[in-house]
């Protein structure tokens, strides 16, 4: 969950629909699965059935839909036509991939589209699009193979919208799987908010933050190369990072043992290789590792290497800041890189006094 520590202070802006908490949070509400801005009139949701976040994006990737009352994506005084036209026809088929030809049916401007929200949400309408279709099919991860295995058993029947949305991103429906290898995805709830862990019966194979940047990408990516399909699932690998990933969010482990896998070209290998060398509580910089795999003008291929790595933490991308000590960037964005390097400082710290 994100901004967990601030939960008790947002809670209360909530009830007294405090308008200074504009734009500073979203509530998502477990119960009814919308999420709110913190001025919404509607009857207040219990403290327990609250979800923070600090954009409409990540509440969109959490799977909940816009609030019809308060219209959490829409500036407060003033929302186009377009605008809601837009958000009303994801909301009629919110597992529809958008294309220009779609624009043009609902007779919208695909440019005067983009601009627009952009300009009001700080996301292109495409972007938005995908993050309620990215967070729907996550919802049925997080939820679990009991909901998949169900549909298995009934035969697979259409028109839930369930399937459509998961294979789109995750890969060929549960029925046409045929000789494809499968891979289970798994839900992990971690305090640096939610993971997402891909793995077969031996290895690991993708492990990252439900928001990271280009995530669907990821997953098409990995089951394109690996020939596979993605459900949802267990297999001990998952069982064995989530333990892990308690363990280290804890303060109690310093190295990972679950095994991995990794498919990436020569170079990205030597450079993933590297980042596992750089020890717990320490960092170095792109030229660091250029130099270490032998091609010293290469930062700008390495800052590259890095940015592909799909083990987030277990392979600490994380570790790598720029020369001049800026944090520089992270896919699962800069203030949990900032959360991870500090909380290994001290760990660290606590090893040297043991
Ligand atoms: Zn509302």
């Amino acid at each position: 969950m994100i901004l967990s520590d601030r939960k008790n202070e947002y809670y209360r802006a909530l009830i007294d629909k405090n308008s200074e908490y504009e734009g500073i949070f979203y509530v998502g509400v477990k119960t009814t699965g919308v999420f709110c801005r913190p001025t919404c009139p509607a009857r207040k949701p219990k403290f327990e059935n609250c979800e923070f976040y600090g954009t409409a994006k990540e509440a969109l990737l959490a799977s909940f839909r816009p609030c019809q009352r308060c219209r959490p994506l829409s500036h407060p005084n003033h929302v186009s036509e377009l605008v809601r036209k837009l958000v009303d026809a994801v909301e009629e088929n919110p597992e529809r991939r958008w294309t220009d030809e779609d624009f043009r049916q609902l007779s919208v401007d695909a440019s005067t589209a983009r601009r627009q929200f952009k300009k009001r949400f700080g996301m292109t309408f495409v972007e938005y699009a995908r993050a309620r279709r990215v967070g729907i099919a996550l919802k049925h991860i997080r939820t679990g193979s009991s909901v998949i295995e169900a549909q298995i058993t009934a035969g697979y029947e259409s028109g839930s919208g369930f399937r459509d949305a998961f294979s789109r991103i995750m890969g060929a429906a549960p029925a046409h799987i045929g000789n494809h290898r499968i891979l289970k995805a798994s839900w992990l709830d971690t305090r640096l908010g939610p993971m997402i862990a891909v793995a077969d019966e031996k290895a690991l194979f993708l492990l990252e933050f439900v928001e990271r940047r280009g995530l669907e990408r990821e997953v098409e990516r990995l089951r394109r190369r690996t020939a596979s399909a993605v459900i949802p699932g267990c297999t001990s690998p998952i069982r064995s990072i989530e333990s892990e990933l308690n363990d280290y969010f804890e303060g109690r482990l310093t190295e990972f043992k679950t095994p991995l896998m990794t498919m990436g070209s020569p170079f990205q290998e030597k450079v993933w290789e590297q980042l596992r060398k750089i020890p717990l509580g320490r960092t170095a910089s792109y030229a660091d590792i250029a130099t270490a795999v032998e091609k010293p003008n290469a930062y700008r291929a390495v800052a590259q290497a890095n940015g592909a790595n799909q083990l987030a933490i277990v392979i600490p991308c994380h570790r790598v800041i720029n020369s001049n000590g800026d944090l520089g960037g992270y896919g699962g964005g800069v203030s949990r890189k900032e959360w991870l390097l500090s909380h290994e400082k001290k760990r660290a710290a606590l090893e040297k006094t043991e």
